[in-house]
């Protein structure tokens, strides 16, 4: 990564952000000297994860707070992260249309990171891209991503707080998701609650929390909203202040980020190990031993150990 690619960072140019984004999202090699300069720049910012099923409104929601983070002085990066879908085609339309709205205000940086139908490296990206945002100077991060899978628990392992978006049907996703949604969720949002069975489902999900939600656990705060025409987005924006300063006053934001930088060591040195041991050689010598089914003569814990003695390297 050039050096000046770092000082247009700081200097809040969206090239060079956008720059150093596409960087990251194509796995392009960077030193570690980069990170450590990033690294001192990037603690000032509140990390959000917006997560929730397709359609649920979350854009709608995002283009609604970033208004309102504006309103109260706050710049704000937006990271719109589709990990289910190969094609960014669509988002990149939506990104342009959203981009237009604050073609001129430089307190906002958008961006949709498309994973090419992979999740590999996602945290990872999720959180280096939050940095380069957060060295640029923005007040808020927010990542938007499709809570269909493994993705939206990647996100919320890299941000301060997560907000799961549900709509007056998701009855029966929150039945079958439950405990992945309590174990990520910081608060909730029922938007769309101008259709029927916005308070039906905000009764179940509180009884739900209330019944699997440990007693360390703080009962996630639940939001009613009508994205699309604005309704509760004051209240859902005073609800994330107060817990912004809650978590900080009770040394929750600090705990997490401490639990955040050793959960991306631990995943960087996996990701180093790993590819330190998939030389060529030993990806050759895997090939070489299983020819055919019938040559296959261990089960594959066995195989794998017999690969991790071999001590192939180069
Ligand atoms: P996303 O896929 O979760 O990002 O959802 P979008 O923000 O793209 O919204 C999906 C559709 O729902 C769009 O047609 C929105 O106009 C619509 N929508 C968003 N919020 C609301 C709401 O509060 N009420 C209603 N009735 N429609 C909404």
């Amino acid at each position: 990564m050039p050096d000046n690619l770092l000082s247009g960072i700081y200097d809040n140019d969206p090239i060079a952000i956008s720059k150093a984004i596409t960087i990251i999202e194509n796995d392009i090699q960077i030193s570690n000297a980069f990170f450590n300069k990033l690294h001192s720049k990037s603690g000032n910012s509140f990390r959000i994860g917006i997560t929730g099923p397709p359609g649920a409104g979350k854009s709608t929601l995002t283009n609604r707070l970033i208004d309102t983070f504006l309103l109260n002085n706050k710049s704000v990066g937006v990271i719109a992260v589709d990990p289910s879908s190969p094609f960014t085609g669509g988002a990149l339309l939506g990104d342009r249309v959203r981009m237009n709205q604050y073609l001129w205000d430089d307190r906002v940086f958008i961006r949709s990171m498309g994973s090419n139908g992979e999740l590999g490296g996602l945290a990872r990206k999720t959180h280096d891209i939050g940095d380069i945002l957060a060295a640029s100077g923005k007040d808020v991060v927010l990542f938007e991503t499709v809570g269909v899978g493994q993705g939206e628990h990647d996100v919320a392992k890299a941000v301060d707080l997560t907000i799961v978006v549900l709509v007056p049907e998701s009855g029966d996703e929150i039945q079958m998701m439950k405990a992945g949604l309590i174990e990520i969720a910081d608060a909730f949002v029922i938007n769309k609650s101008d259709r029927d069975g916005a308070n039906r489902l905000g009764s179940l999900l509180k009884n739900i929390l209330h019944n699997h939600l440990d007693d360390k656990k703080i009962e996630p705060p639940v939001f009613n909203t009508i994205a699309v025409n604005g309704d509760g987005i004051v209240d859902l924006y005073k609800g994330i202040e107060d817990l912004f300063i809650s978590m900080k006053n009770n040394g929750k934001l600090d705990f997490k980020r401490l639990e955040r930088y050793r959960y991306r060591v631990y995943d960087i040195i996996m990701e180093r190990l790993k590819n330190k041991f998939w030389t060529k050689n030993n990806r050759l010598l895997l090939n070489s031993v299983t020819k055919s089914i019938d040559m296959i003569k261990m089960g594959p814990y066995s195989m794998a150990d017999e690969l991790l003695n071999s001590h192939s390297s180069d």
